[in-house]
């Protein structure tokens, strides 16, 4: 179930708690760079409310979902990476590296990214 976590490090970016270099902020989603960047563009785009991974989002909020999806395009034109290329990354437990359990799509570009990821 979607709630705001007290404990949670993006929740508390979300609510301004914490500082970030936000790019992007609305009612839905909230947009700023990584603090430990990978590639030129690194953003990393989440929903203002606390869901711990992106099923958890496409199974409640199916439109706040796309509206991930949509922020990240936008920003990546901003970025002036829409044409060049970009990668949107979710990372989903352990295995994956998932730190941080309040979802967010990593906004990656500006350099070619190696395929597969390691
Ligand atoms: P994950 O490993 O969960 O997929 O991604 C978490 C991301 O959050 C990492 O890329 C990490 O650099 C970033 N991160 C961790 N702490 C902070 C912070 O305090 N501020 C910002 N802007 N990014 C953070
Ligand atoms: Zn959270």
């Amino acid at each position: 179930m979607p709630y705001t976590s007290d404990d949670c490090l993006f929740c508390a970016i979300v609510a301004g708690a914490i500082p970030a270099d936000v790019v992007h902020r609305d009612d839905h989603v909230v947009a700023f760079r990584d603090i430990n960047p990978q590639a030129p563009t690194h953003i990393l785009v989440v929903p203002t409310t606390h869901y711990e991974n992106v099923a958890e989002v496409a199974a409640d909020d199916p439109s706040g979902l796309a509206a991930l999806v949509l922020t990240a395009r936008t920003l990546a034109q901003a970025e002036g990476i829409d044409r060049s290329g970009y990668r949107l990354v979710t990372n989903t437990g352990a295995d994956a590296g998932q730190t941080v359990f309040h979802t967010h799509l990593h906004l990656l570009g500006g350099r070619h990214l190696t395929w597969p990821p390691g």
